[in-house]
């Protein structure tokens, strides 16, 4: 197996060499108490001090092979990961911003969501080491990713997935032919059901904060940012967190570039969690972690006990990220906002990114100058029925002019 990177445990930071597959550090995970975020989720590290030798622009030409746990491009599916747009936006609700502002549209990956970076890696890991079924627990879009990138991959994919979750992800989930296993209960007992089925069955599993290459997969979005930025840093970048493993992915790639020496400073990143799930950003610093029942129409970001509490909270405290919590309400209103000005429609957990990015503006003055930029997770169409209250479809009309005429007295044009 590939030895061009190595482990270290987020909690004990004891490094661990590449070899047999591995999940958690031993030592921590053995430590671990019921009702308590993980401990021991290993962080991956490579040869920074030999990667100091190459330009970003020679790291990208090779699609960052030297920083991913995968040696051949060839085993990542035949599908476009990542490479998604990022927009520059003028002006909101017919306000010019005097900064520069963007969104990272990642509801355009293959499945919709945020999470093909990290299904990808996994699925590439996977192939490249002769393995064909990958299990995972997921609220969503992460089984619904893993079965898609698994199609285009000729892998087999199983997914335990409560079965509360929004149709159009369990929907997908079938139709990419993989094995739903939806469960009578939570995502906790969904991840307990999957490693247990792992050790069972010897599958792969891909939890999230459970096997490392998430992170590898979910870092690249901060190589496509500095790329797309000119090779510039963004000053502010606003992720929408759960369980803090895409925020962790973030902080991890430009914490890559920071050790190969690439950037000499680290992005101001801002934690958004919804008001009503907010176990991450409230525990930061606090000696004992409790958790509060979440509740929030955001089913993506909405967690208990966040699975990669330690080292988000570690990243933010360490590199002095901010944290910011957003109602329900500021989520529907923001997505409504973001699809009338700049027609991307984004599920609630993205939007409820965005309502930070709106909330931290009337709050702050933002630097004139500074680029800015809000991360899209996932798509609009996985969650019709969270934004059902902002909005009644009109009844039929007449198929006759005089009705069309008289049914638009009753309407606004505009936003
Ligand atoms: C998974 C997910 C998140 C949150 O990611 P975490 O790693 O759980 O913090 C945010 N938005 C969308 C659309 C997601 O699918």
């Amino acid at each position: 197996m590939n030895q061009k990177y190595s482990y270290q445990c987020s909690d004990c930071s004891k490094q661990i060499p590449a070899g047999e597959i591995i999940y958690l550090c031993p030592d921590c995970s053995a430590k671990q108490l019921p009702n308590q975020p993980p401990l021991g989720v290993l962080k991956v590290i490579y040869d920074y001090k030999a990667l100091s030798e190459l330009s970003f622009r020679e790291l990208e030409e090779n699609n960052f092979l030297q920083l991913l746990p995968v040696n051949d491009q060839k085993n990542f599916p035949n599908l476009r990961v990542g490479k998604t747009p990022l927009y520059k936006i003028d002006s909101i609700d017919g306000q010019v911003n005097d900064f520069e502002f963007y969104l990272k549209d990642d509801s355009q990956n293959p499945t919709f969501s945020f999470k093909d970076r990290a299904s990808a890696v996994v699925s590439a890991f996977a192939k490249e080491n002769g393995i064909d079924t990958i299990v995972a627990a997921s609220t969503g879009n992460a089984g619904s990713s893993l079965a898609g990138i698994c199609a285009a991959q000729g892998q087999k994919a199983v997914i335990f997935i409560p079965s509360t979750a929004p149709k159009a992800k369990l929907t997908q989930i079938m139709m990419y032919g993989a094995t739903l296993i939806p469960v009578a209960g939570n995502y906790d007992k969904a991840f307990d059901l999957s490693i247990e089925a792992t050790k069972r069955f010897g599958w792969y599993n891909r939890n999230t904060a459970y096997n490392p290459f998430t992170i590898e997969g979910k870092k690249t979005v901060s190589f496509e940012l500095f790329s797309q930025l000119k090779e510039h840093i963004p000053d502010y970048i606003f992720v929408p967190v759960g369980d803090g493993v895409i925020i962790s992915g973030v902080y991890k790639g430009f914490e890559d570039l920071l050790e190969i020496g690439i950037i000499k400073k680290m992005p101001v990143i801002i934690a958004v969690q919804a008001a009503g799930s907010c176990n991450l950003v409230e525990n930061i610093g606090k000696e004992e972690f409790v958790s509060t029942p979440s509740d929030t129409i955001a089913d993506s970001i909405s967690v208990d006990i966040p699975r990669n509490f330690h080292m988000a909270a570690g990243y933010i405290t360490k590199y002095h990220g901010q944290t910011i919590t957003v109602s329900d309400d500021d989520i529907l209103r923001a997505s409504s906002i973001l699809a009338k000005n700049t027609g991307i429609f984004t599920e609630p957990a993205a939007a409820a990114a965005f309502a930070g990015f709106l909330d931290y503006k009337s709050r702050y003055l933002i630097p004139k100058s500074s680029s800015n930029v809000v991360l899209l997770t996932g798509s609009g169409l996985k969650d019709l029925n969270a934004v059902q209250p902002l909005f009644e479809i009109p009844l039929p009309v007449s198929p006759d002019m005089h009705s069309v005429e008289d049914f638009l007295k009753t309407v606004k044009f505009g936003i």
